[in-house]
């Protein structure tokens, strides 16, 4: 069998033509190949075009899967392409998405290892530069993405991530029936969700009956103007999320009156105060208990929190009434200003705040992909491009599913 034949039946490269296989003593496999097809694709929509003459064709070069502890390199000629419908384009390869220096098969895996690790880890696994990883991401995520998961949508969370230094924002919207995120853009306002409305267009916003979401208020203004149909919610994820910031604002007041011996011990009471009391440790314990003796104030800022949590495990929506009239009153005699200001609030959007126990929509959506995106984020110091992470955003949280053939 020549080489040349065994490389072809190897790498599998549907329409494609291997030429001559180069391998180094201790280089890389250097495969020169070509495209089966007589008339050339264009690089932009693949439909055939006609090559441009008078232009020589250029050297590239694809890094593909290694082998044997050795890196792949295929390496072709490639022409511009006169194109009916893009005009004059670089020619795709059947090995390549359109502007790769990776083989399809590379990025595919390098995906699928997205989906599973961080970015990080990816890229010195595959010795690739970490925009290199994040751009694999938008092609794959650009091919791959399912068309079909804006339709009939009934159920929705809206969310905004914040990332990156100074800080910017992207809105989420997710799925609540399938899990999945369904549509990511940068900017927190109802201008920005209006985008999503517009996608949608008028007949799939009409069938949206709930629409989750935090008090700001920033994207009711866009549920009222393209979906006036749909039901506003507020879930226990973003109330609990402003709960949390009252008792912080509680612990930050007392850090400032303090002394520098109690700002130490205060500083370090950030997360036994916020964590769920069963996912505290020992040592989380104890400083609790000696905030019940120390400091009564933010001890009660503690009881507030934890006991307004009850509300959302109330048997019925009229126990959940009555729990909250007396938390209520209780958070507005605690003379602790952020636990009054937040009861206010509470009560001023409590038919919004109570539905969400009567829909009995699960937590779990929101708050696992607000905690999945904010670790890709928090990771991402490197992401200039809301584009980057938006598309690690699909790859990890709407179920795409990688074509890697694996071992
Ligand atoms: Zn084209």
């Amino acid at each position: 069998m020549r080489v040349a034949r065994l490389f072809r039946t190897i790498l599998g490269f549907a329409r494609a033509v291997i030429e001559s296989v180069a391998i180094a003593v201790d280089g890389p496999i250097e495969v020169a190949a070509k495209p089966r097809d007589r008339r050339p694709r264009c690089g932009g929509c693949g439909r055939k075009g006609r090559r441009l003459h008078g232009v020589k064709g250029k050297a590239r070069q694809w890094r593909h899967l290694g082998m044997w502890g050795r890196r792949v390199i295929i390496t072709a000629t490639v022409h511009r392409v006169l194109c009916g419908r893009c005009g004059v384009r670089t020619m795709a390869v059947p090995w390549a998405r359109a502007g790769s220096v990776f083989t399809r098969e590379f990025e595919n895996e390098v995906a699928w290892m997205l989906q599973r690790t961080d970015q990080t880890a990816v890229a010195r696994y595959f010795k690739i530069s970490w925009r290199a990883v994040g751009r694999i991401a938008q092609r794959v995520v650009a091919e791959s993405l399912d068309g079909s998961r804006l339709d009939g949508l009934k159920f929705i969370g809206v969310d905004e991530i914040n990332y990156g230094r100074p800080q910017k924002f992207l809105t989420i919207v997710v799925d609540h029936v399938s899990g999945r995120t369904v549509w990511a853009a940068p900017g927190k306002s109802a201008e920005t969700l209006g985008l999503f409305f517009a996608e949608l267009g008028p007949e799939r916003s009409r069938a949206i009956e709930i629409v989750t979401m935090d008090m700001s208020g920033a994207y009711t203004k866009a549920v009222h103007d393209h979906a006036p149909q749909a039901e506003i919610v507020y879930d226990r994820f973003h109330v609990v999320q402003l709960l949390n910031a009252a008792v912080d604002e509680v612990r930050r007041e007392a850090m400032r009156m303090g002394g520098d011996d109690e700002k130490r011990s205060l500083k370090s009471a950030r997360w036994p105060l916020l964590k769920n009391p069963w996912n505290l440790t020992l040592k989380e314990r104890q400083k609790l208990s000696d905030l019940q003796r120390n400091n009564r104030r933010l001890y009660r800022a503690y009881l507030l929190k934890e006991s307004f949590q009850q509300i959302y495990d109330a048997l019925s929506v009229a126990h959940a009434e009555e729990l909250f009239s007396e938390w209520y009153d209780w958070a507005q005699r605690s003379a602790l200003k952020p636990f009054r200001k937040f009861a206010a609030t509470i009560k001023s959007y409590w038919p919004a705040v109570r539905r969400f126990l009567e829909v009995r929509l699960t937590n779990a959506i929101v708050e696992g992909t607000n905690s999945k995106v904010r670790m890709i984020s928090h990771r991402a110091f490197g992401f200039h491009s809301a584009a980057a992470l938006i598309s690690m955003i699909y790859l990890n949280c709407s179920n795409i599913v990688i074509p890697f053939v694996g071992w």
